[in-house]
């Protein structure tokens, strides 16, 4: 297709995005608030590789990581990442070739903003589905959502008046599949904020010690087209659970377990992106239901993006979260 080349340095892409601070942040650190990150070399024209830097205010400690683009703190950078990032994956859609965008990073980094974004700023979510349907309406191809949630290792249907677990299948040929997931055809935006709002509703939220609400599993929308000619394809776009240090955000009990399980699944995805992007022949997409589920949408023909979110303020956040992706994306 016709972007392949520009996006084929490696299988999957891993970029940051830095939020801007947020008024309270601005205020509280008077008015004058300093980014632990910036970017070093970044060729424009020549997006390979660029050279994320970031340094602790206050202990001057710094680390540096190569990733393969960085969206700095601009206020709509959401934007620009959809048009560089993610249309070019939506053509192969239509070719039958799947592809997945995942959000990562700790709470309160921008993901949920990021995917979702706002009614006047709408993020990757809306914005890939608005140019599914127009590309639909041009050649006759129709289109349904999914939209479930990853939740300590159960998968729940968020599109079902009740959310409801699916239970996942292999079958002899290494096909996996979500049974009775809801599949909800949409012809138009109205259809698709109808049915994705009531399912954001039922997302999992719980509260913790670092920001009163926060999302503990992973949400999945899924985007599935099917051409006249027959062809079927798939964007996944996954709102991941926030990575966490427990000792920071003094989880206890089923608090503890959740945020096990979610760094246990985001270790497992860093571990099969990690595999993919360094041609190794033993992907380990058992190692977590999310990877099982994602197998035939990460290897192959597919395209991935990983888009990791960093607070500006946040430096050691920062580093847990930029070395995962870095690791992920090479050898
Ligand atoms: P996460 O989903 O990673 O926990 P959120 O997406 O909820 O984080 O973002 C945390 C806060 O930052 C929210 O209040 C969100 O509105 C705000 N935010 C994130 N990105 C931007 C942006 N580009 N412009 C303005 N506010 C933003
Ligand atoms: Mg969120």
């Amino acid at each position: 297709f016709p972007n392949n080349q520009q996006l084929s340095v490696s299988k999957v892409r891993v970029v940051v995005r830095v939020r801007p601070f947020l008024p309270h942040e601005i205020a509280s650190r008077n008015g004058d608030p300093v980014s632990c990150l910036s970017v070093l070399d970044q060729e424009f024209g020549s997006p390979e590789e660029v050279s994320v830097y970031l340094k602790d205010q206050l202990t001057s400690r710094s680390e540096c990581y190569k990733l393969d683009s960085f969206y700095g703190q601009e206020d709509n950078n959401v934007r620009q990442i959809f048009d560089t990032e993610v249309r070019p994956l939506i053509p192969g859609i239509f070719e039958g070739c799947n592809a997945t965008v995942f959000a990562y990073g700790a709470t309160g980094s921008g993901k949920t903003y990021t995917m979702q974004g706002t009614d006047e700023l709408p993020g990757l979510m809306p914005s890939a589905m608005s140019v599914v349907l127009s590309m639909c309406e041009s050649d006759g191809s129709t289109v349904e959502i999914s939209y479930y949630e990853v939740y300590m290792d159960r998968c729940y249907d968020l599109l079902e008046a009740k959310p409801k677990e699916i239970v996942i299948l292999d079958d002899k040929d290494g096909q996996i599949h979500l049974k009775g997931l809801s599949q909800v055809p949409v012809k138009s935006m109205s259809d698709f904020h109808e049915a994705f709002s009531s399912g954001i509703q039922k997302r999992k939220v719980a509260h913790t010690g670092l920001n009163d609400v926060s999302s503990r599993s992973h949400g999945a929308l899924v985007i599935s087209v099917r051409t006249s000619r027959g062809a079927t394809g798939k964007l996944n776009l996954i709102d991941l659970a926030g990575n966490e240090d427990n000792r920071r955000t003094c989880n206890e009990g089923i608090r503890i377990q959740e945020s096990g399980k979610i760094n246990q699944s985001l270790f497992a995805l860093s571990n099969v992106i990690y595999a993919l992007n360094n041609k190794k022949t033993r992907v380990p997409y058992r190692e977590s239901k999310l990877t099982r589920i994602l197998q035939d949408s990460l290897g192959g023909t597919s395209r991935a993006l990983m888009v990791a979110c960093l607070n500006p303020g946040e430096y050691q956040e920062s580093v847990h979260t930029v070395s995962l992706a870095a690791r992920s994306r090479h050898v």
